[in-house]
């Protein structure tokens, strides 16, 4: 028996270094790792991860930090207490269920459990009964095996208005959850019916198997109603964040470093079926944020395989912007023989393979597809093209690889390199800087030189084998009390006092469990902080010392000029600190 909670238990079990290197890569770096940060979008590694202390911090400009639950946290953008529940898991440990009283939690995971019974349901339906034999047609006139079917859980939804929800109902599920899962619709009347009806069913899964909601298609050929319809949007399904099959494909993803993106559900069933096992399908929309920076966690790399068709194409230039500026490299493939990967696949399977294996640079077809539009040959063809390509040159970060466009974009039309690039500056002039490039805010650039240096002189101090001497030096130019924040002066008055301790060497561990919990959250960002980048051209701690007690001095005469009346008094007080910053002067200088 212990009296640990269930999170020191998992601490004590999961080192978080291992955790959070089984998902990016860290880069050792002194005491600490560093790597990219995983919540934002960033070129230089902000984020640091400490062994000892078993907490990670950003300090980019998303700025957040925390331990190994946090992490998971914002990792799968889950609650505090599915991240508990799945690292108890990993750990080893059981959960008393007074651990997860938690109704988010709660009511997310009922209504998992809904969709896993209606799943099942539609299953049942489809593969036991004679009102699943339109469904069970349909799947072998497409050519989808029973190992597949069985592996997507694809099922079929009777032509009947509730007998979804009279099952669900004996599963002790009521109206308004059926309804606020998205499988009731509620009629003006206020009566509840089943959305789905007649329908093969799709159930949509997150990248942990979590069945979010449905598609289904109409077996119909001439129907009103719409070929699929899917889930509105409810506290668990949200169609900007799913991609079909990344459960399945997930894996696969990582492997290859490369992720098809497809337009419909057959789309990424067929090429799997065939053991084409990276693709996942955005079900007929625009590529959103949320699906890319999903894909980032698995790839640097997407390769678009849209549709054919008009539709396709806007689809493809739709989504570059967002890929661009995530920084994936985009490729496109096209079949000239097919409508869809789906037809590709079954048509011609040798001619689909041919085709994923040379997809072209996303720039090279939106120029090629301009120059089918719009044949170079005549000026104003070629102003047409320009038109509609340089946009999105434009847009490209590399430098490198926009100038490799222009020249390609001024040979192919036989016009200078310079209209191009006087073309582009009329662009990016006129363009609404607001609408992809919203700058975002990083506070922490932003923060005083002295607020910084602080943190840093301090997380120097911290970070060193020997704190003890370190301190010595640095507080035998400053006291405590030139500190301009309360919590730093605190922090340092705590190690002053129990310094003795650490003679022989500075326990992190043991030095924290003096600081009250608020104390140390800020210890923990002022002690990662020496790990990032945010520091100072000179690394000198004594000349920062000097530094810092030259804003300490600038500080305190203000505080003079401002609140001492006896000009007496006044004048002898800001001699005294004239003098003293002479001299921190004359040193900073020396050093
Ligand atoms: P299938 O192969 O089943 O005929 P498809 O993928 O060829 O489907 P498209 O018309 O190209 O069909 O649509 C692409 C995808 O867009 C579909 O797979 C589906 O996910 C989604 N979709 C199609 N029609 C609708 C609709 N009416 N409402 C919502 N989503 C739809
Ligand atoms: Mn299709």
């Amino acid at each position: 028996m212990t009296m640990d909670s269930p999170i020191d238990e998992i601490k004590k079990k999961l080192d978080l270094v291992e955790f959070i290197s089984s998902y990016i890569t860290l880069k050792k770096l002194g005491r600490n790792f560093k790597a990219n940060c995983p919540f934002h979008n960033e070129k230089t590694p902000s984020f640091v991860v400490s062994p000892e202390r078993q907490i990670w911090h950003c300090f980019g400009s998303c700025g957040e930090g925390g331990d190994i639950v946090k992490f998971l946290m914002k990792w799968e953008n889950i609650t505090f207490f599915e991240a508990l529940k799945e690292l108890a898991k990993k750990a080893g440990i059981t959960l008393k269920n007074s651990n997860l009283e938690d109704s988010t939690w709660k009511k997310k995971e009922r209504f998992f459990n809904m969709n896993r019974l209606a799943a099942e349901f539609f299953q049942y339906v489809l593969n036991k009964t004679k009102f699943g034999k339109k469904g069970e047609e349909y799947l072998k006139d497409r050519q989808i095996k029973p190992s597949i079917i069985e592996k997507f859980m694809l099922g079929y939804s009777p032509s009947s208005w509730d007998s979804l929800r009279l099952f669900l109902k004996k599963k002790n599920f009521s109206d308004q959850e059926m309804h606020e899962n998205g499988l009731l619709v509620l009629t003006d009347s206020a009566r509840y019916y089943d959305r789905f009806r007649g329908r093969l069913m799709f159930p949509l899964c997150d990248a942990r198997d979590h069945i979010l909601g449905f598609s289904g298609r109409s077996l119909e050929d001439n129907v009103k109603e719409a070929k699929y319809i899917n889930t509105p949007e409810t506290p668990i399904y949200h169609k900007r964040e799913t991609l079909f099959g990344i459960n399945l494909a997930r894996e696969s993803i990582k492997k290859e470093k490369n992720v098809f993106l497809v337009e419909g559900e057959f789309d990424m069933i067929t090429p799997y079926q065939n053991g084409f096992s990276n693709f996942v399908a955005i079900k007929g929309s625009a590529v959103t944020s949320e699906q890319l920076m999903l894909l980032k966690r698995y790839t640097e790399k997407l390769t678009l395989a849209l549709d054919a068709d008009e539709a396709g194409n806007e689809a493809v230039k739709r989504g570059i912007d967002e890929a661009e500026r995530l920084e994936f490299e985009i490729n496109v493939i096209k079949f000239d023989f097919a409508k869809d990967p789906d037809e590709a696949v079954r048509k011609d399977l040798v001619a689909f393979k041919k085709a994923i294996s040379k997809p072209i640079h996303i720039y090279d077809f939106l120029i090629d597809l301009a120059l089918k539009k719009h044949p170079a040959d005549d000026p104003f063809n070629k102003k047409k093209v320009g038109d509609e390509v340089l946009p999105y040159i434009a847009k490209i970060n590399n430098s490198i690889v926009k100038s490799h466009y222009l020249k390609k974009i001024s040979a192919l039309l036989d016009v200078t390199e310079y209209s191009l690039e006087t073309l582009i500056k009329k662009i990016n002039r006129s363009k609404n800087i607001q609408s992809f490039y919203k700058p975002t805010a990083n506070n922490k650039k932003n923060e005083k030189r002295e607020d910084i240096l602080e943190k840093y002189v301090l997380s120097s101090i911290f970070q060193s084998e020997n704190a003890y001497k370190i301190n010595e030096i640095i507080f035998s130019i400053i006291d405590p009390s030139d500190l301009s924040i309360p919590s730093h002066k605190k922090i340092v008055s705590i190690f002053i006092e129990k310094k003795e301790l650490f003679k022989n060497g500075f326990n992190i561990n043991l030095f924290v469990t003096f600081l009250s919990p608020e104390l140390r959250a800020i210890f923990d960002e002022i002690y990662l902080f020496a790990s990032s980048d945010l520091i100072v051209s000179n690394e000198n701690l004594e000349k920062l010392a000097f530094e810092l007690k030259r804003f300490s001095l600038k500080r305190q005469m203000n505080q003079i000029l401002n609140e001492e009346n006896d000009e007496k008094e006044k004048n002898k007080k800001l001699l005294l600190i004239t003098e003293e910053l002479k001299e921190v002067e004359k040193k900073l200088i020396s050093l």
